[in-house]
């Protein structure tokens, strides 16, 4: 039997990978596997926002990952785009949000995350057709391109050593005095040391499998279909992301913009729907009647990892000594990734933690 490296992690999106980044940097070495190919699950779907949509609404939780996240990102970016030659097109495009009945809870989030604010500038506003209330203006927020942030972190794995397994599926482990000594994949039979879950939203139903001897519960996950668009437009069609209740706009650095998206319960389902289409098509031309003469050229789903309250499950198996895990991002994977991965990873390694990890221990999200 193979014998892995010091880590083997489970699951190749962009919690997998920035997992695996941090541990290499950490002085491990490092296995990731994925039952397909890297990073093209949720992670390679989404819009790539840096920020949760309507976050003083949300856990403070998530605002704790995502605000650490933010001071990570402008390193890791441009380490990434260094070593690979890939640009993840991180951009500050900033975001309008149109109507905040709430604005003083929002005023008040961005003043606790020293997040500028301010009303918005009349062009972004004449190109739009909706009503505003009490819209805000976040001029700092900033988007990646999801597929070459991905790309561009794989490659940097690559040079960093990390090896990489694909189309190989986890399918049962083998535990020995609280401890995984093997796993069995669709591939073969291995020896892992330390065995890291972030199987997104696979992780309930594997974990279901792999543990069903242990009296802990699975972790409530659950996959959440979400559709996206993109329209073909020509460069400056939009200059900032905007959010009109529960849609948004992202113009891409190419001009393109994406229109999403849906929150649909689903079973592992990645198609697509004509209604939906329609339903997303309409509130883009809608929102931006520059749009009324693009086309459509992309339309694709994703499956989110659901959670109750949108908080990650980060820390160890409640039972097993040599398994974590790092999973359950919900809607704001790509914002929480960096703190997320460098988290657990300081757990692991016995770190001083830059965020307190206790809202992510398994029982507390559970
Ligand atoms: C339409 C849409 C829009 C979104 N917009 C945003 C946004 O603007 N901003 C934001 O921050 N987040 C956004 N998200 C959410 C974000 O994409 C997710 O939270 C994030 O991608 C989760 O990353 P992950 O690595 O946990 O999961 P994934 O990227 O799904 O990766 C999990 C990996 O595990 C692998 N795997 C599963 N089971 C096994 C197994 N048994 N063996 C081996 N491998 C396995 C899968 O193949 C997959 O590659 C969006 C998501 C969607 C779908």
């Amino acid at each position: 039997m193979t014998t892995l490296s010091d880590v083997t992690i489970i699951g190749g999106g962009i919690l997998g990978l920035l997992t695996a980044r941090e541990c290499v940097l950490a002085g491990l070495n490092v296995t990731v596997m994925d039952k397909g190919q890297m990073g093209q699950e949720s992670s390679w779907a989404g819009g790539g926002i840096l920020l949760p949509l309507y976050p003083w609404r949300q856990p403070d939780a998530i605002s704790q990952l995502v605000m650490h996240s933010l001071t990570l990102y402008p390193a890791l970016i441009q380490d990434v785009f260094s070593s690979s030659g890939i640009d993840p097109e991180c951009v500050q495009s900033g975001m309008l949000i149109t109507k905040n009945p709430d604005v003083q809870d929002a005023i008040a989030w961005c003043t606790q995350h020293a997040i500028t604010h301010s009303t918005p500038p009349k062009d972004l506003v004449n190109a739009l057709t909706t009503t505003l209330l009490n819209p805000l203006w976040l001029p700092d927020i900033r988007q990646v391109r999801n597929p070459r942030l991905l790309q561009s972190v794989r490659e940097d794995l690559i040079q960093k050593g990390v090896q990489f397994i694909t189309d190989c599926e986890l399918l049962e482990v083998r535990i020995q005095q609280q401890r995984v000594t093997s796993i069995t994949t669709s591939t073969g039979h291995y020896a892992v040391q330390s065995l890291i879950v972030a199987t997104g939203a696979w992780t309930g139903g594997l974990w279901q499998r792999l543990f069903p001897e242990q009296t802990t519960p699975p972790p409530a996950i659950r996959p959440i279909k979400g559709q996206m668009l993109l329209f073909d437009t020509p460069p400056g069609t939009l200059s900032a992301m905007v959010l009109d209740d529960a849609h948004y706009l992202i113009p891409r650095l190419d001009g393109k913009v994406l229109a999403g998206s849906t929150v649909e319960h689903s079973d592992f389902d990645k198609s697509t729907d004509a209604e939906t289409k329609t339903k997303l098509t309409d509130f883009a031309r809608q929102l931006l009647p520059a749009l009324q003469t693009c086309p459509v050229i992309k339309h694709w789903a994703g499956v989110r990892p659901g959670t109750d309250q949108g908080i990650p499950y980060i820390g160890q198996h409640p039972e097993l000594e040599n398994v974590s895990m790092n999973a359950g991002h919900f809607r704001n994977g790509l914002a929480m990734a960096p703190a997320s991965a460098q988290l657990l990873v300081d757990l692991l390694l016995k770190r001083p933690l830059k965020l307190s990890a206790e809202p992510y221990h398994y029982q507390s999200v559970h």
